[in-house]
């Protein structure tokens, strides 16, 4: 099964995504995640990729769907979080599928409040080498600024910060939340409740995917 997890930025997709990987076995591919590891890696389409990430600005769609074409062949299915994010990579991500028999089974669409949504951005934390995320507020780690998996340091991400994070909600008001009806008229989506701890939200998130 292939589910898509939608929702703007700082609503908790990769929150439920590394929870839903952890504990029943989905495996995720968040465009996100494997752009910071490109970066972090120092190669060519990682320096490409960090002007726009800093700005808060979506990457191009051919450099995601090449990147997302080399990472599907790894599973038999995926949980996608933070992509699709245009109507380009949509119909992209039909094509990549239907090459490999495969087709999008659920879209769940987390929403939340934009005060709530600032909020949870400005008090995340994130370790790039484990890829987990914390929150300050409501997810903190054990210990001060450190990872509780991999014991490295805590960061802010550029893209946190208070402009980027308005040109992000923009970019998703613009390009990202249009992917609502095109799948709403495709599959059928279900809009999940994000305002919540990160458990309630989970609950809501598996009853949906019952
Ligand atoms: P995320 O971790 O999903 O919030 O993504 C962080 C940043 O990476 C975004 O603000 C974009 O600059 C870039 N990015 C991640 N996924 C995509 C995507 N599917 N399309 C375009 N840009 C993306």
């Amino acid at each position: 099964m292939n589910t898509i997890l939608l929702g703007a930025p700082g609503v908790g997709k990769g929150t439920q995504a590394q929870l839903l990987s952890e504990r029943d076995g989905f495996v995720q591919l968040s465009t996100g995640d494997v752009l910071r590891t490109e970066i972090a890696n120092g190669s060519e389409l990682g320096k490409t990729a960090k002007g726009y990430m800093d700005r808060g600005e979506l990457v191009p769609d051919t450099l995601i769907l090449n990147l997302v074409a080399l990472r599907l062949d790894r599973s038999k299915s995926y949980l996608l979080d933070g992509f699709p994010r245009t109507v380009a990579q949509a119909d992209g991500l039909t094509k990549l599928l239907s090459d490999r028999d495969m087709k999008v089974d659920v879209v769940l669409s987390l929403e939340l409040p934009v005060e709530e949504i600032v909020k949870r951005l400005s008090a995340r934390r994130v370790a790039i080498k484990s890829g987990r995320v914390y929150n300050l507020i409501f997810n903190p780690p054990k210990k001060d600024n450190i990872c509780d998996v991999s014991g490295e340091p805590l960061i802010q991400r550029s893209d946190d910060q208070p402009e980027a994070i308005r040109v992000r909600l923009k970019e998703y008001e613009n390009k990202t939340e249009p992917l609502k009806n095109y799948y709403d008229q495709r599959i059928g989506i279900q809009i999940i409740d994000a305002d919540g701890d990160m458990e309630t939200v989970y609950r809501r998130v598996k009853a949906a995917l019952a």
